[in-house]
């Protein structure tokens, strides 16, 4: 059964600091996703609120539009079979104390805020931050 689809991956500012964008890449690339696009960039408090305005009720939304902005990120566009689910599960659960071994929170989150990455969480979710972020 062919179900390519795209997502959109973020390396998080505390792994972009760290230095763990190439090992992020290649896990990746070794789980059958290939990275279609990908940019360094630094987004703005505002940029960060509209990209996460799905959470903006939460109480730790404030904290995590300050996170993102707080330093370089690094944007990708996974493309795979069945990529929206498959690079949530390499990723791991959201907080890392929770993600099972050999996922990327397992191996580099610090706390649930400084989890690494983001990946998109469906496939409609998916069309919209990669315009987010790719869209001219
Ligand atoms: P992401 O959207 O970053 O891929 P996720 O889908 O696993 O992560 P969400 O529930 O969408 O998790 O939460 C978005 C982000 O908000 C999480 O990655 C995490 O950094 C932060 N977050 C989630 N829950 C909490 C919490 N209880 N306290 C602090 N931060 C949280
Ligand atoms: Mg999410």
């Amino acid at each position: 059964m062919n179900n390519k689809e795209a997502t959109l991956s973020i390396i998080k500012p505390d792994a972009v600091e760290r230095d763990l964008t190439d090992e992020i890449k290649n896990i990746f690339i070794q789980n059958n996703l290939n990275i279609k696009d990908s940019k360094k960039i630094h987004i703005s408090k505002d940029e960060a609120a509209e990209f996460y305005k799905v959470h903006q009720s939460k109480p730790f939304y404030n904290d995590l539009c300050a996170y993102l902005s707080s330093g370089p990120i690094v944007v990708m566009i996974l493309e795979g079979e069945n990529a929206v689910s498959l690079n949530r599960k390499i990723m791991g659960a959201t907080d890392p104390n929770k993600a099972e071994n050999n996922t990327i929170r397992k191996l580099y989150g610090i706390s649930i805020d400084k989890n690494s990455v983001h990946g998109s969480d469906s496939q409609d979710n998916a069309k919209k931050e990669i315009d987010f972020f790719f869209k001219n």
